[in-house]
């Protein structure tokens, strides 16, 4: 089922994020986390892609393999700046042959081409987009920054380049996770004030260790709470509560979300399942 039709029906959507695994033996953990996550009745899951064109069809294949052997909806990431427009197309062909309906357009990240030839085709998600609804057949989904993206001069711009992408062909919007709601709030306000009319579903990662609280914020460029930096500083040495305290924040977080007016919530589950299987309990 497209995305946009599930958003459209009654009831909350609820999403699960997953990376394609190096070894095997990883494979093999995450069908057993995937199988774990059904039980909870996802609407869909989602499988990353790398930024670099490596490695597209891991991405591609593990959807199909989920879709296939699982019965899960999949909506597949697609990065572009690694990629040509002929790539892009043969990948769009496989997806379709797989039976994967949805796709996260996206740009990827700049960094991670680096010392890499450029293909030089694209430069924004909203070419891909342009591209993906040219070729027919997908509910193209698209990210959004509620704290701004990185590259972005203010949320402004970062908001007008959003309406672009929805103008190309994106019919949804997943954001980066956020550790404080009040960004997610203002966001949709001045998206909406902008002329968004697209179902936004918050992007929510309970952290689970110390090791995530010193590179995410970074990474991810979200400011995070005193009372998250304290309390997983205060556990570090002790996993059990932290993860108590990570399902019990992120589980405040979704609820407030929910009940004014998130379309759904979509977990980046880091390939795990725990924390998300209880923040779901927890909410539900
Ligand atoms: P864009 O929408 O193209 O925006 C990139 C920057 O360009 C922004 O600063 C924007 O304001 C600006 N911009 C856009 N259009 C214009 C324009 N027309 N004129 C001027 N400026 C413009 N990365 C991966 O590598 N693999 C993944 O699987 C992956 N999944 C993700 C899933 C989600 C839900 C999110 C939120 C991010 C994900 N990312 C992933 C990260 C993403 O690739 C990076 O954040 C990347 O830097 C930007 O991608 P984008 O699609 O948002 O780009």
């Amino acid at each position: 089922m497209k995305i946009t039709e599930r958003l459209r029906k009654p009831g909350k959507v609820f999403s699960f994020e997953f990376y394609p695994p190096k070894t095997e033996a990883d494979s093999k953990k995450l069908f057993d986390t995937v199988r774990d996550l059904k039980t909870l009745g996802p609407d869909f899951i989602s499988i990353t892609n790398s930024s670099t064109g490596a490695t597209p069809y891991r991405t591609v294949d593990l959807s199909g393999l989920i879709k296939a052997e699982l019965g899960l909806e999949v909506m597949a990431h697609l990065t572009c700046i690694g990629h040509s427009k002929a790539e892009i197309r043969g990948i769009a062909e496989r997806l379709k042959a797989m039976n994967i309906e949805n796709i996260l357009a996206l740009r990827g990240d700049m960094h991670n081409i680096e010392g890499r030839p450029p293909k030089k085709d694209y430069r924004y998600a909203s070419e891909l987009a342009a591209d993906l609804k040219e070729i027919g057949g997908f509910n193209i989904g698209g990210a959004g920054y509620p704290e701004k993206h990185p590259e972005a001069a203010d949320l402004d711009s970062d908001i007008r380049a959003l309406k672009t992408k929805i103008e190309a062909g994106a019919e949804f919007i997943i954001t980066q996770l956020f550790f404080e709601n009040r960004f997610y709030f203002e966001f949709v306000e001045k998206a909406r004030k902008a002329g968004v009319s697209v179902p936004i579903i918050p992007g929510l990662m309970p952290l689970t260790s110390y090791k995530q609280l010193c590179n995410f914020p970074n990474m991810f460029s979200v400011l995070l709470p005193r009372e998250v930096k304290e309390n997983i500083e205060k556990y570090a040495e002790d996993k059990d509560s932290l993860l108590k305290f990570s399902v019990e924040y992120a589980s405040r977080q979704a609820e407030d979300l929910l009940r004014n007016g998130a379309p759904g919530v979509h977990f980046y589950t880091l390939n795990r399942s725990k924390a998300t299987k209880e923040i779901l309990k927890n909410i539900r």
